[in-house]
């Protein structure tokens, strides 16, 4: 090419930029009354979680105790909240003798216990106490646990539980009982742990039969009565369970969503278990409210022109059966590879009639871009309308930043709807590390950018800053359970029922994501849902259910004033909240203490707590 074709071509090339940028600027913007937000956004720096964040609940909840204060305690922590296990974090023996259920964590070994602190904790269990050790090496615990020799392993590839009266009635499908550590695609990819040799009691094993997880009952010492139980633990469940919120896990899941994948809730399922046999006056909290089997978030992606159009037929439909959902609209104002522009001035109607019958508004982005997780993050000034993202293919986005598709698509929807919203979920579910912080910083608590497949937990939980481990942010994250693009909803109906039952044995959340870009099949389809589970599962709105989450988050409880016959539950939640479900031991009445409360066999369904509240049982 001669040097004059050369600048001809730069010259050319400069008036049609030029041009295209006279274009765009000189274009009416569609909402020409609007201009923001104003207000800058600033992220927080994090912050590390202390186990001091955690106030603990009372003598007759699991004590925990941290011996090493930078291990992955706060996974233990999280999954416990969402489990609805409560627990005390202590740091030393005296703190963790006050409790029956005692977890040592992450290990228990000679050099950082005393043998005085042994002994005592030995005779807890000689005494009909309960003790979880984590890595138990050396330290003359072994006869107490159980087995005769620990080493460590650094490449676990796979856990497998193994019928035992722990697990009976719990694990009986593959995907329950076995538990994979490492990257399927990787070779030698997997999970440090500690193996047991010479086991009287095995829970669990590791891929090559080496036992992962030990039981040893002991009778109570001088008597016949009761006995105490000793489980020595070989992986480090706190780390596995941050790992699994952080979406830090490659080719760990059998299925990407659509399936029941609960290796985070079995692992939570059977501490839980262990609780509930070593402590008598075990209270624990349902993730369900009102006594439901579980949780259904009905929601919806509005992502093309067609799929605003539709969604007065699917309000139409939830309001017939008094069910909230969630519309998660993408602010398309521009028209680019995905559509043609379809957010302007005239979709206030729609806003409106979702807000007028009760359904939560959301961000779906401004752009819905698969590049989300690969844009710089931004200035956090972005503005509408001098934010212009243009999607140029699947795999090209320009003038994007998550910043901008965070604070714009927010500001159109909270000036249009009114309201303020709070949650968010990106297109592709492209999750972006800094997401967790950005979201908070641009005024979202709740997230749902996953699937609880990736997540390996049907269970809401909290986000962490850069989704690394250690520093909590106040959102959580509610992963999506069912999706409507792999295959025909009618022909999956009955798959579909069987996986919400199957998380409805431990109340855990069922997130249904369905487009509204047809009518029809989909329509139907929620229809027959809303109709089958209308009477069993507690339906909400991402934010309604988030609210409530975040205040069952902050509850602890406490038995008081127990006699043989009767005792006081005292339950803290600092903030409100409804319909907080309890398990209450067997044979426990509820007789009186707060407004509004009901029980239903073991269910004890409460009336509004804000603050503190007493109740009354007798036995
Ligand atoms: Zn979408």
């Amino acid at each position: 090419m001669s040097r004059g074709r050369r600048i001809l071509g730069a010259v050319m090339f400069m008036c049609v930029a030029i041009g295209i940028g006279w274009w765009q600027s000189s274009r009416t913007p569609v909402f020409p009354e609007l201009q923001g937000p104003l207000h800058i956004t600033t992220v927080a720096d994090p912050t590390p979680t202390l186990i001091s964040d955690y106030p603990g609940s009372g003598k007759h909840s699991v004590a925990i105790w941290v011996n090493d204060p930078d291990s992955s305690w706060l996974g233990l922590a999280m999954g416990f909240k969402s489990i609805g296990l409560p627990f005390r974090l202590v740091s030393d023996v005296d703190q963790a003798l006050e409790h029956k259920v005692i977890m040592v964590y992450p290990s228990l070994t000679g050099g950082n216990t005393t043998p005085d602190e042994l002994s005592r904790l030995r005779d807890h269990v000689g005494a009909g106490g309960t003790l979880v050790g984590f890595s138990v090496i050396g330290g003359g615990m072994s006869s107490l646990f159980g087995f005769q020799q620990s080493a460590e392993h650094a490449v676990r590839s796979q856990l497998e539980f193994q019928d035992s009266p722990l697990t009976a009635g719990m694990i009986e499908s593959k995907v329950e009982r076995t538990i994979r550590l490492g990257d399927t695609t990787e070779a030698d990819s997997g999970l440090p742990g500690t193996h047991y040799t010479g086991a009287e009691q095995v829970v669990a094993q590791f891929e090559d039969g080496s036992a992962a997880v030990t039981y040893k009952a002991m009778p109570r010492n001088g008597t016949n009565e009761g006995v105490g139980h000793a489980y020595a633990f070989g992986l480090d469940i706190g780390h596995f369970m941050l790992r699994a919120f952080n979406g830090r896990f490659a080719n760990m899941a059998d299925t990407y969503v659509n399936a029941y994948q609960p290796q985070v809730d079995i692992f939570l399922r059977v501490l839980l278990r262990i609780y509930q046999q070593g402590e008598p006056d075990a209270v624990t909290l349902s993730p369900t409210p009102h006594g439901k089997a579980f949780t259904a978030l009905l929601t919806h992606d509005v992502d093309f022109t067609r799929s605003i159009n539709n969604i007065a037929d699917y309000v139409a439909l939830e309001t017939r059966f008094g069910v909230p959902a969630t519309y998660f609209i993408q602010t398309k104002y521009m028209t680019d590879y995905n559509d043609r522009q379809f957010f302007n001035p005239s979709r206030a109607e729609t806003l409106k009639l979702l807000i007028d019958r009760g359904m939560e508004i959301a961000s779906h982005t401004v752009a819905h871009s698969n590049e989300f997780s690969r844009m710089p993050v931004g200035s956090g000034d972005e503005q509408y309308p001098a934010y212009q993202p243009f999607v140029r293919d699947f795999a090209t986005v320009e003038n994007a930043s998550m910043m901008g598709e965070l604070r714009v698509s927010k500001f159109l929807l909270d000036s249009l709807s009114g309201t303020q919203i709070v949650s968010f979920r990106p297109g592709h579910l492209s999750l972006p590390e800094p997401l967790p912080q950005l979201l908070v910083a641009n005024g979202y608590r709740f997230s749902s950018s996953m699937t609880a497949n990736e997540a390996m937990t049907h269970l809401p939980f909290r986000l962490s800053h850069d989704r690394s481990y250690g520093r909590q942010v106040n959102a959580y994250e509610f992963p999506v359970t069912i999706e409507d693009e792999q295959g025909s909803l009618t022909a999956r109906f009955d798959e579909i029922v069987a996986l919400s039952n199957q998380i409805g044995q431990y109340q855990g959340l069922v997130m249904l994501m369905i487009h509204t870009d047809m009518l029809g099949e989909k329509l139907e389809f929620v229809e027959r849902y809303l109709t089958h589970f209308y009477d069993t599962a507690w339906f909400d709105t991402v934010s309604g259910y988030g609210n409530w989450w975040a205040a069952r988050e902050s509850v602890v409880t406490d038995v008081v004033d127990a006699s043989a016959d009767s005792l006081r539950l005292r339950i803290n939640a600092a903030q409100a909240l409804d319909g907080l479900t309890l398990r209450v031991p067997d044979g426990w009445q509820y007789n009186a203490g707060l407004e509004g409360t009901r029980q239903i066999g073991e269910l004890v369904i409460l009336g509004r707590v804000d603050g503190r509240a007493e109740l009354l049982f007798t036995r």
